[in-house]
């Protein structure tokens, strides 16, 4: 078997150097317990902040052991009544070709109801992400004017697709490339969008939504909030999902400088963890599942072959090499 370790924990932008690859002994499942055979894994930005030495809302991973994260595989050796050989799982133990899990850690998932990739991405975790924070959390209505940052990554794309098909009056994007401009208005049908790295963002931001915006979707932080807190209207709402331009900060951002408007504009800011969303994992699925069967919903996903290109997966999506879900081919 093989696995991925922290070899070292980062300062700023990781490099190859925080990770070890690693032959090791077939793991051996106890009572109880399963072996999967792992198929392919899920790299999250999320992952960087597991890679400090903070406390959060999740344990650190350690040094010299195995990184963790979503994942779906075939159980490969059963030892409960429940699983059977050739059964596919869900569980959180990626960065591994072969995993033994706890039987109650893994959730059966169907394949004939959706790709196998679809599980990590579009119906999985950030889903559920986009889901719960556009409709639980900024209270979206038909009508609001909605900006999403990180609008071609996975959450992103997915909250701006629900936005528009619930009757937002304008969904705006943004994203780091003209690829993923381009991408955002044509098969994801955002009303505008534009490449944040060729401008400030207030005044990109300002062109595409001249009458203001209602909800803020963000998974960026920094220029970005700022420049949304400018355009944001009278009890708009702000969704706190991600800061994903900070995750590397070796200091503390000063951005935004502008939260005075809370007292103008009465708007709020609510952070979000999908965590604690996870009692509507199963509306979710039956709302968003049939839109993604039937092509209402499109997602898009980069895959990289091989277990042994998961670090610099994990590196080029946090410089933005993927355009929707970054996933890892482990077998097939
Ligand atoms: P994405 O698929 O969106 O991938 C990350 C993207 O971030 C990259 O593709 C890149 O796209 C963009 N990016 C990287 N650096 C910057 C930067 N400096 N400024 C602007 N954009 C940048 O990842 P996810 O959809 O999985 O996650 C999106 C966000 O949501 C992240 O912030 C993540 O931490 C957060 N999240 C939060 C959860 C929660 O429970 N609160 C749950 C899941 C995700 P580009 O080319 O456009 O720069």
């Amino acid at each position: 078997a093989t696995e991925i370790r922290l070899a070292s924990r980062p300062h700023g932008r990781p490099t190859m150097d925080n990770f070890s690859i690693v032959d090791t002994e077939m793991p051996a499942p106890g009572p109880g317990q399963v072996l999967v055979r792992n198929l392919v894994m899920s790299v999250d930005p999320a992952m960087r902040g597991r890679m400090n030495d903070r406390k959060s809302y999740v344990e650190p991973f350690e040094v010299g052991r195995a990184m963790l994260g979503g994942a779906v595989g075939a159980v490969a050796e059963s030892h409960v009544d429940t699983l059977r050989t050739g059964d596919l799982v869900l569980h959180q133990h990626g960065w591994r070709s072969h995993a033994v899990v706890d039987a109650d850690q893994v959730v059966p998932i169907d394949a004939e109801a959706a790709p196998l990739t679809a599980y990590l991405g579009v119906l999985g975790m950030p889903g559920l992400t986009a889901y719960a924070g556009l409709f639980d959390v900024a209270g979206f209505k038909a009508g609001d004017t909605v900006f999403v940052s990180g609008a071609a990554g996975a959450v992103g794309s997915l909250v701006g697709q629900l936005a528009r098909l619930n009757g937002a009056e304008r969904v705006i994007g943004s994203a780091g490339s003209a690829d993923k401009v381009a991408h955002l208005t044509g098969e994801l049908g955002f009303d505008a969008a534009f490449n944040y790295k060729d401008g400030p963002v207030a005044e990109q931001l300002h062109a595409a939504a001249p009458d203001g915006i209602d909800v803020y979707f963000d998974n960026v932080g920094g220029e970005h909030l700022e420049a949304a807190i400018d355009a944001i209207n009278l009890h708009g709402r702000i969704v706190v999902c991600g800061m994903i331009s900070q995750y590397n900060a070796t200091e503390p951002a000063c951005a935004p400088r502008n939260l005075g408007q809370l007292i103008v504009k009465r708007f709020t800011v609510r952070g979000m963890l999908v965590l604690d969303y996870l009692y509507l994992q199963q509306q979710f699925m039956a709302e968003v599942a049939p839109l993604v069967a039937e092509g209402r919903i499109a997602y898009s996903e980069t895959i990289v072959d091989g277990l042994e290109n998961a670090p610099q997966a994990f590196l080029d999506l946090l410089d933005g090499g993927n355009t929707g879900k970054m996933l890892v081919r482990i077998a097939h």
